[in-house]
């Protein structure tokens, strides 16, 4: 892990020295929270629940990321590779739907050795819950370790991924991740109940004053992947809490109705598969306390 390219970013810390990277990762895990979620979409925490593990840290740092505390302040507890093991199969025991991995991507060379070992202890799909700013080779790995891939695809506009995310190659970098996620799951498999066992979903949060971006998401992605290949979750639940003091105007209100309405109703005359949010859950109450919640492990 010295000189890590692990990620798009290709920051090139050593953080096997201690050095912090972009993502305020170094050498060890960090994880903010772990627990049942019923807050993901219906085919992923169904009756019981999805088993998320929050990893603190991330490689994106959006200015407006609802997840402030873990993304960009890094809150959380390290924890070992077998504590780490022993939560993932003390998750499994309570039954959940999936083992829902939430920002792993700056973890994943941690993760492997992890994952490898207890993949064939655990009988519900592993999900890699991620913001689509992927490295292809770094998919590769998961091949056959990930069942169910859900990354955002946020902007379709380099403007914006470079305004808000620091990152302007994000649309292309995050395209051709969706196509070797697709590659490695192919179509949604559910199963009798409902619950999705494999396959690729992808989230696109509407953004206040963005909406001509959100209906160019939707064209992208048609382009990009068959219809039926895979769900589209699209999400009205932006909080500009944690934008107040963004230089960017449109980031420190709420979208309107009508911005997310008008999304949606192009992405179901496109025939889209998937799901759309309630815009009551647009509101801070809805985002998890993670200096609250403070982890343990054993
Ligand atoms: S994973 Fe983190 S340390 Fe590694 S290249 Fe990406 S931002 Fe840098």
């Amino acid at each position: 892990m010295s000189a890590c390219f692990m990620c798009p970013r290709e920051c090139g810390a050593d953080r096997e020295a201690g050095q912090i990277g972009f993502c305020s990762a170094d050498n060890h895990i960090r994880i903010a929270r772990y627990a049942k979620h019923m807050w993901e979409e219906p085919f992923l925490s169904g009756k019981n629940g999805s088993g998320t593990i929050f990893f603190s840290g991330c490689n994106m740092q959006c200015i407006f990321c609802q997840n402030h505390v873990i993304s960009h302040l890094h809150y959380g507890k390290d924890v070992t590779q077998n504590e780490l093991k022993t939560i993932i199969l003390s998750l499994a025991e309570q039954g959940v739907h999936n083992i829902n991995l939430v920002t792993p991507t700056h973890y994943v060379g941690y993760l492997l050795p992890v994952l490898t070992e207890v993949k064939p202890k655990v009988n519900v799909p592993f999900v890699y819950n991620t913001g689509g700013y992927e490295k292809v080779e770094t998919l590769k790995k998961l091949d056959g370790i990930i069942d169910v891939y859900l990354p955002d695809y946020k902007y379709s506009s380099t403007t914006l991924a470079g305004q808000y995310s620091a990152a302007p190659d994000y649309p292309d970098v995050a395209k051709s991740a969706l196509v070797e996620m697709y590659r490695q799951t192919g179509k949604p498999v559910f199963d009798d109940d409902g619950m999705l066992q494999k396959g690729l979903v992808i989230r696109h949060l509407v953004l206040p004053g963005c909406r001509k971006d959100s209906l160019q998401v939707l064209q992208d992605l048609d382009s990009l992947l068959p219809r039926d290949g895979f769900l589209l979750s699209l999400m009205s639940q932006y909080t500009p809490e944690f934008a107040k003091d963004s230089e960017f105007a449109n980031l420190r209100r709420k979208i309107t109705a009508f911005e997310y309405n008008s999304v949606l109703d192009v992405a179901e005359k496109m025939g889209f598969l998937g799901c759309r949010q309630q815009r009551s859950s647009s509101d801070v109450g809805y985002v998890p306390d993670f200096q609250k919640d403070t982890i343990t492990t054993q």
